[in-house]
């Protein structure tokens, strides 16, 4: 790796210091710079190899292939999902920081640990990912608005990271039309609500990556992943920092 911008990190880190996102303390080292978190707290983060659910990604807790949401639901219009960490304490904390604290740092290392979960459990086999050709990640698109009321969209940081690190274009071709937000509304509401209120305004890769931070429902996800097939695509993988 290019080691200049984490010297730039620890620059910035000792001009404006931030601290570990976790436990605060002092960033000394150019790589925890970079990534925003000390070396004693990173390896907290390793992601659990788990059996998970074939349908949305969620680690499984008895032996079937589905968890029980994804059982009595109506299936999804993605081909496969895989989730990173559970919603909860120091993962939400580590959400958090990079959300409000507007952590390009904590970017750094959602994005790494996003790669770290395609090389290390190579979620969706069918996918042919290891050839990149014909392929894209897509942003899961902000609420209309959101990005004018906070200045910034923390999922778009991710997708340039990402489109780094794992080499393949990123296409900004979902727009999502108002609607209301997802987090006020019940299980079966959430279905409803988005329907056709996500679309593909330009042509999406073939093969979609798609990505957002948090999966509840699945409910967006998988609208996106519905717009993104009636605009063309052939398979939508989709992959989720967070599951709630
Ligand atoms: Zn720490
Ligand atoms: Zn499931």
């Amino acid at each position: 790796m290019n080691h200049i911008p984490q010297y730039l990190a620890l620059t910035r880190e000792y001009l404006f210091p931030a601290g570990c996102a976790i436990c605060g303390t002092m960033l000394l080292e150019a790589e925890e710079a970079w990534y925003g978190l000390c070396h004693t707290c990173r390896p907290r983060f390793e992601i659990e190899a788990v059996k998970r659910c074939v349908s949305c990604g969620r680690p499984l807790i008895s032996e079937q292939e589905r968890c029980i949401p994804c059982r009595e639901g109506e299936g999804f219009s993605f081909d496969g999902a895989f989730v990173l960490y559970p919603y909860t304490g120091a993962y939400r904390k580590l959400l958090k920081a990079y959300k409000f604290g507007k952590s390009h740092p904590l970017g750094n290392f959602l994005a790494q640990k996003m790669i770290d979960a395609l090389t290390a459990f190579a979620p969706f086999p069918e996918s042919g990912l290891d050839d990149c050709a014909g392929f894209g990640w897509v942003p899961v698109p902000p609420r209309p608005g959101k990005i004018r009321q906070t200045g910034w969209d923390q999922i778009d940081y991710l997708a340039g990271r990402l489109s780094r690190l794992y080499r393949a274009p990123v296409c900004r071709c979902l727009k999502r039309l108002p609607s209301k937000s997802q987090k006020e509304l019940n299980r079966e509401s959430r279905k409803t609500n988005l329907r056709g209120r996500i679309i593909s305004a330009q042509k999406p890769p073939v093969r979609v990556l798609l990505f957002d931070d948090v999966i509840t429902t699945g409910s967006t996800l998988d609208a996106c992943a519905a717009a993104l097939k009636a605009a063309g695509a052939e398979t939508v993988y989709a992959l989720c920092l967070f599951y709630d």
